[in-house]
């Protein structure tokens, strides 16, 4: 039987730190989300986005735009933010409705407020071996595994998953920890092989349950990012938790592993925007 990675003892440990944190600072940073209304998984999101800032102490505004908002309207309010000076950090909720052009939308943003780490500058930092603004789902994933003395150096990590949030910048921050990393997706032959290899495995795919116990080497450590709802409407991940918990070392659950550590990051992120203006 696994070690229960519980994401939620970590991240309410990592709150209280947070609100030391900001209690000590002389103003609280301002995070600011703006979000176009139409989807209601995303209102859940910002809403524990508005509870986190809110239980540490951080200033929090959410800025919520018609479903129909134009290109122009979004990039002047993105602009807008990145230009006040009472704003640290900016979120723009992902994904915007298929009539917007997020690349467009981020352009706008001050890489230095680009509190999830989506600008091309912040990307482009990460990839080549800096630190700085990272994806807050990915760093969350790491800070999980380094709250429970994961050793990373040396091990083989397999990462199932290329996108820019959460797969990809997981592979360049397991690799910045010394991991020997390989990145696996759609396109990927004979996957269960690849995945049966590794020491730690990644999900990051968006599949209810893929990853089978079969795939999992004995002993090996599992990080689940998946958030999908099944047939039978359960909320579960990208891993088959019952049957993988029985032959994995450590298992991240769903719920409860990975998700509550992101929101702690997009603070961490704040307080690093707050006091770097986004570098280290
Ligand atoms: P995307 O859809 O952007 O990316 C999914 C990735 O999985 C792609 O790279 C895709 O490959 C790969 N993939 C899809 N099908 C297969 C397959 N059959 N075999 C191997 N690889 C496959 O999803 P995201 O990265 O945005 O999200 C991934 C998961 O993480 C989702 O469940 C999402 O809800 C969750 N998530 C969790 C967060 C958290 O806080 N824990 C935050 C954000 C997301 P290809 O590139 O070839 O298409």
């Amino acid at each position: 039987m696994a070690l229960i990675l519980d994401g939620k003892a970590a991240a309410a440990a990592a709150k209280i730190d947070l609100k030391t944190r900001i209690g000590a600072l002389a103003v609280a940073p301002t995070l600011v989300v703006v979000q176009v209304a139409g989807d209601p998984a995303a209102d859940r999101y910002v809403k524990a986005i508005g509870r986190i800032c809110s239980d540490v102490g951080a200033g929090y505004a959410l800025h919520q735009l018609a479903t129909d908002v134009d290109q122009a309207t979004v990039e002047a309010l993105v602009r807008q933010l990145s230009a006040d000076a009472g704003v640290q950090g900016i979120i723009i909720q992902m994904p915007l409705p298929a009539h917007l052009n997020s690349a467009g939308v981020i352009a706008c943003l001050d890489p230095k407020k680009d509190i999830d780490g989506v600008h091309p500058a912040n990307a482009g930092v990460l990839a080549n071996g800096g630190s700085g603004l990272v994806p807050a789902t990915p760093a969350g994933g790491m800070a999980i595994l380094r709250h429970y003395g994961i050793e990373v150096r040396g091990k083989q990590a397999v990462v199932i998953g290329r996108s820019a949030v959460v797969g990809r910048p997981m592979a360049w921050l397991l690799l910045k920890a010394d991991a020997t990393v390989t990145i696996a997706h759609s396109r990927t032959a004979n996957l269960a092989d690849v995945v049966r290899g590794a020491d730690i495995v990644v999900a990051a795919i968006g599949r209810p349950r893929m990853i089978t116990a079969d795939m999992i080497k004995p002993g090996a450590v599992v990080v689940d990012f998946g958030i999908n709802v099944d047939a039978e409407g359960a909320l579960c991940g990208d891993v088959d938790y019952a049957s993988v918990v029985e032959v994995a070392g450590a298992i991240t659950p769903v719920p409860g592993g990975t998700g509550p550590m992101t929101n702690v990051q997009l603070v961490e992120n704040l307080l690093l925007a707050d006091a770097h203006g986004g570098s280290q």
